[in-house]
């Protein structure tokens, strides 16, 4: 999800990307909570009085707030000899759904990935590969070596 900030006088605009993950983060359980009563609670006020007086609030605050699952994403497979590899050397050149081979620096960052997304932040295109978790490379910084991502390529089925 995007917010977009924008400054009273000089109308400068900077928008941040939070992942689910990481909104369930920042908000306070007892918020979701309160929610979860109101939505449960549909006592009926007593007389002529607004006062709804019942034990909703007591027993549904006794809950407590599960873990998020995370949902295993699905794993993509490729046979390299069946398809064509594409070095990503510039911008615009990634689209929206598209299969990446990425080779990181690290071995651990090895993988295939879909492009779930493409966001301009800043000027620059941002390939996110993980909504969920955030996980995301700058097409300019893997062009410049600077990224974690050493190489990208296209796989052209
Ligand atoms: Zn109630």
């Amino acid at each position: 999800m995007d917010f977009t900030f924008t400054h009273p006088e000089s109308r400068e605009q900077k928008t941040l990307h939070l992942s689910e993950e990481q909104l369930v983060e920042m908000i306070d359980s007892d918020l979701i909570l309160e929610k979860m009563v109101e939505e449960q609670c549909n006592c009926e006020p007593i007389g002529e009085t607004n006062v709804v007086e019942c034990g909703c609030e007591e027993y549904y605050y006794e809950f407590e707030l599960d873990e998020q699952k995370e949902q295993p994403k699905k794993k993509i497979e490729i046979n390299e000899y069946e398809v064509d590899l594409v070095v990503v050397t510039k911008e615009g050149q990634i689209k929206v759904g598209d299969k990446l081979k990425i080779i990181g620096k690290n071995t651990r960052d090895d993988q295939y990935a879909i492009a779930e997304d493409i966001l301009m932040i800043g000027g620059n295109e941002e390939i996110i590969i993980d909504t969920d978790k955030n996980r995301y490379f700058i097409t300019k910084l893997l062009i410049k070596g600077t990224s974690w991502a050493k190489q990208v390529c296209l796989v052209r089925e």
